[in-house]
């Protein structure tokens, strides 16, 4: 069996209870980075061995894992922070398992999107998750695509290029178009600020803007 678990993304309180004891009777747990992983593990004392999992050997993993699972090993993967699989590794050991009928368990838990959609105060009833968009071949196509949305749509973006988004985000969605920034989730210096693209631009481009940000654009009209 798969067990796909999710991890804290900032506070380390954000884990259940299921997930520290799937975590402990795994035989194996696979981990984005291992050395981000051991502090989480060793604060929750699961002492499970770790074997590294990450994009640049996933493809390459999968035959040995599907291998070990089919003999009846438990597996957990997770990732540095938040749900594997969202913007994570993780779909391809998925698909992998769903193809060879091999239970995979996801369980409930952190993620960035959710907590960042929820408190913008944007409409949350239909919204649709972009993630990461590529930063240069198919950039425009997609932002023009996110700006005739009816409804609000979340990117993830890097500190250092939140700026750029933004201005972008502007070019194409008009400068009153509301937004959210939500910016170090669950962390203790977390800041949530929604307003139009135009302050949002003002607020952000005064100051040096360091963490992990979730950007949350309300739809076309
Ligand atoms: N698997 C993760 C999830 O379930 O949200 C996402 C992993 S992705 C590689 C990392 C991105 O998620 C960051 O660049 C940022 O956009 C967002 N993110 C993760 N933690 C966050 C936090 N504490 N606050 C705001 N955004 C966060």
């Amino acid at each position: 069996m798969l067990f796909i678990v999710p991890t804290p993304i900032g506070n380390l309180e954000d884990i259940t209870f299921r997930a520290i004891r799937i975590l402990k009777e795994a035989d194996l747990i696979l981990a984005e980075d291992t050395r981000t992983s051991k502090k989480l593990l060793q604060h929750y004392d699961i002492a499970t061995p770790l074997k590294s999992y990450h994009a640049h050997n996933e493809h390459a993993s999968i035959d040995y894992l599907i291998e070990q699972l089919q003999e009846g090993a438990r597996l957990a993967l997770i990732s540095d922070a938040g749900t594997p699989g969202i913007s994570d590794p993780g779909f391809l050991i998925t698909r992998a398992c769903v193809q060879q009928g091999i239970p995979v368990e996801c369980l409930p838990g952190a993620t960035a999107f959710v907590p960042a959609l929820v408190a913008s105060g944007l409409p949350c009833d239909k919204f649709h998750f972009e993630g990461f968009l590529p930063h240069k071949k198919g950039r425009q196509t997609r932002l023009i695509y996110l700006s005739e949305l009816p409804h609000t749509f979340v990117l993830y973006e890097s500190p250092h290029r939140l700026l750029k988004c933004l201005n972008q985000l502007e070019s194409f969605c008009g400068a009153e178009r509301m937004a959210c920034v939500a910016r170090e989730l669950t962390k203790v210096h977390q800041e949530i600020k929604t307003d139009s693209l135009k302050k949002l631009l003002e607020h952000f481009g005064q100051k040096k803007i360091k963490g992990e940000i979730v950007i949350v654009v309300s739809g076309k009209n």
